[in-house]
């Protein structure tokens, strides 16, 4: 075991603060990572704030993590001693149902699903993980992904582990590229990158943001069009004319509004998760145009490495603003009035 300096929530309200953790000692399958960079997941808030209920203190958020490796056991192959590495929201599975046979181990069937990054069975039925808000981490080979982009560009690649992942995984899924008609709902860490990745995957991109200050930067994200969502005059325009939207909101809202937008058989994928439920969403507005709702957990190692893959070769990384560890409070309270553009990234150094 080594001690290892992370910060924690050590309940549901008071301040982040730092604590010593313990890092198992690498197995032959292990890797051990410095951590140089940590993005700030709306997640981290929930969890940390105990919005989602569930979770066990002391709990050290961050599952959108790069650093490099210093040692790897005997069997790893992925990586070596000095390469950069990544690792996002989950740490283990399995490994043998259909799922993770799949590559698709967000969705694991055994007994307790996948094991988070952090409060990672918490429910006691395996230790409790840490995340990486943290020096150092030890993770086994499978849960490690490579990192092709220059060293400059490392901090804005952290969030890729899971604002990344989570919208490339469904706009793959429900095939969106050229001549598809994509919205993106909620311009914030996932929602950026959502634009970024359907505009480099060809298709026609109309953001939705609530915040009239980020007209401009979202066009210069990469979206073809942009609508102030609270505004009926600027979503009328766009009634029955999508093939898919992925909302990414953070809180409750009305989803007719954006249903209405759909083609006969489109798809809304919501893949943010409010404290409390939306509003129920009307069965008549789905039912004629035989539209769906649907939903969507981050991604699977194998995805993930194919989004870090793309990312690079167009040259895809995310905006961000990077904070010291101490100003964790500030940056959640930051984030909740919609305040970052787009992701804030903890430096590391700042703990060490
Ligand atoms: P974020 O950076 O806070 O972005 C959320 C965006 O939603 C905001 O920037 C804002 O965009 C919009 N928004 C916020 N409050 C709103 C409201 N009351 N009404 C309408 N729009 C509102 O959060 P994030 O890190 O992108 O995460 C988004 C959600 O996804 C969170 O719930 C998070 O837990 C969840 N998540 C899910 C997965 C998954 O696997 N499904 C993975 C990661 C995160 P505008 O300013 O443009 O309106
Ligand atoms: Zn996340
Ligand atoms: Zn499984």
């Amino acid at each position: 075991m080594t001690a290892t300096r992370a910060y924690a929530a050590q309940d549901a309200h008071t301040p982040l603060a730092e604590i010593s953790i313990d890092r198992r000692t690498p197995g032959p399958k292990d890797v051990a990572i410095d951590i140089l960079y940590c993005g700030v997941c709306h997640s981290d808030l929930h969890t940390a704030r105990g919005e989602w209920g569930g979770v066990k203190f002391p709990s050290v958020p961050g599952h959108e993590i790069v650093g490099r490796v210093t040692a790897v056991g005997d069997d790893v192959t992925k990586v070596k001693v000095g390469d950069f590495a990544g690792i996002g929201c989950m740490v283990d599975s399995c490994r043998t149902c259909h799922s993770c046979q799949e590559g698709l181990e967000q969705y694991c069937e055994g007994p307790h699903g996948f094991q988070g990054t952090y409060n990672g069975w918490a429910d006691g039925s395996g230790e409790n993980t840490y995340g990486g808000y943290s020096a150092a981490i030890v993770v086994d080979e499978h849960f490690v992904l490579n990192v092709g982009h220059d060293e400059a560009d490392l901090a804005a690649v952290a969030p890729l582990l899971c604002a990344g992942i989570t919208t490339w995984s469904p706009l793959r899924h429900w095939n969106v590229g050229p001549g598809k008609k994509v919205g993106v709902v909620g311009i914030g860490g996932l929602g950026h990158m959502g634009v970024k990745l359907a505009h480099a995957l060809g298709a026609h991109v109309v953001a939705f943001t609530t915040s009239a200050d980020k007209k401009q930067e979202a066009l210069d994200l990469g979206a073809d069009e942009v609508v102030l969502s609270k505004d009926r005059a600027e979503m009328k325009p766009h009634r029955g004319s999508f093939d898919f939207i992925l909302n990414t909101v953070a809180a409750s809202h009305d989803l007719d509004a954006f249903t209405a937008l759909l083609k006969r058989d489109g798809t809304m994928v919501l893949v943010g998760v409010p404290e409390t439920p939306h509003p129920s969403p009307s069965v008549g507005a789905l039912i004629f145009g035989r539209k769906a709702i649907a939903g969507s957990l981050i991604g699977g190692i194998p995805e993930t490495q194919e989004m870090l893959d793309f990312c690079a070769e167009h040259g895809i990384v995310s905006d961000i603003e990077m904070i010291p560890m101490q100003e964790i409070d500030s940056a959640y309270d930051r984030m909740l009035k919609s305040d970052v553009k787009y992701r804030f990234v903890i430096d590391m150094a700042s703990l060490k």
